[in-house]
């Protein structure tokens, strides 16, 4: 069948669920300054109403927004899929070719759970960061993982001390065990999250403290949805990390990526705790503004 025959059809067909009821979902468009979100959700599915749903998309694609200058795609789907229970369950996004978020969601999901939600600022971070191709999966997830804390920061949506009361409980996870062979080659849980957000914690400190402060790890993550497109784009990673080092005058994340790919490092983070002011303090920590990369942690958190 033709390109044309085949949308034809798939008009048609659209056309004929809809006469025949059996299509409860409606589109809804926001706006993200100049990018357009369709969300795709049953009205009546969800317990909190559907105004306090697309209050919490809304909020989501502004706080990501917000931390890399401009919503990550000029156009995306995001479906939401009801499920049974509460709270918001895991999503996945696809771009191929056009940006496709789709989160499930219970039907009893509370204002609470929407408003601490972290799975759809995550998911959309994903936009911004070419396709390197599953071997890279690290580098895509930890991302994710490390710019959703800060995002939410910077937007208020989270306090500084709680992202780094989890990432001091967490990035542990991240290091290598017995049998590593390097973060391309290892492809664990722990490795692909948190190894992948110890990666980005740690070219952020090192950005930050090449460049007396002017630039962090965020305005290389800017230049590389600029020049790329973001996720409909394949880039080699090599090109990907030679464009955000570009960006800010350094060669942090290429020097980074060849110490880390092909063989275990193990980074002293009890050390880069202390020199960072993060001290644990029961389940949170407590910042002290004496250390002497304190300077480097509050300027993570704080935009450009
Ligand atoms: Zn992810």
């Amino acid at each position: 069948m033709s390109a044309a025959a085949a949308g034809a059809r798939a008009a048609l067909l659209a056309a004929l669920l809809l006469l025949a009821g059996g299509v409860a979902d409606a589109d809804e468009e926001l706006r993200i300054g100049g990018a357009a979100l369709r969300v795709q959700l049953d009205r009546d599915a969800f317990g909190a109403g559907a105004p306090a749903i697309l209050q919490w998309v809304q909020r989501s694609a502004d706080i990501v927004a917000r931390y890399y200058g401009r919503f990550p795609a000029a156009t995306a789907t995001l479906r939401l899929v009801a499920q049974s229970g509460d709270g918001v369950h895991g999503g996945k996004t696809f771009a191929n070719p056009d940006a496709y978020i789709r989160v499930q969601l219970g039907r009893e999901v509370t204002a609470e759970q929407l408003s601490a939600d972290w799975v759809l600022v995550h998911e959309m971070t994903h936009l911004a960061l070419p396709d390197t191709g599953e071997e890279h999966a690290w580098l895509s997830e930890g991302l994710a993982t490390y710019v959703e804390g800060i995002a939410r920061v910077q937007a208020g949506n989270r306090s500084e001390a709680d992202v780094w009361a989890e990432e001091m409980r967490s990035m542990p996870r991240g290091l290598p065990e017995a049998g590593d062979r390097g973060l391309d080659h290892t492809h664990s849980w722990g490795r692909t999250y948190w190894g992948g957000a110890m990666f980005c914690l740690l070219a952020d400190v090192d950005i930050r403290k090449r460049t007396q402060l002017r630039f962090g790890l965020q305005q290389a993550l800017r230049a590389i949805l600029r020049e790329s497109g973001g996720l409909a784009t394949d880039w080699p990673i090599e090109r990907v990390l030679r464009t955000g080092d570009a960006a800010v005058g350094t060669h942090t994340l290429e020097e980074l990526y060849a110490g880390m790919k092909e063989q275990p490092v193990t980074p002293d983070l009890t050390a880069l705790w202390r020199e960072l002011g993060v001290m644990a303090d029961g389940s949170s920590v407590r910042l002290l503004e004496d250390a002497p990369l304190a300077p480097v942690r509050r300027a993570i958190m704080r935009a450009p």
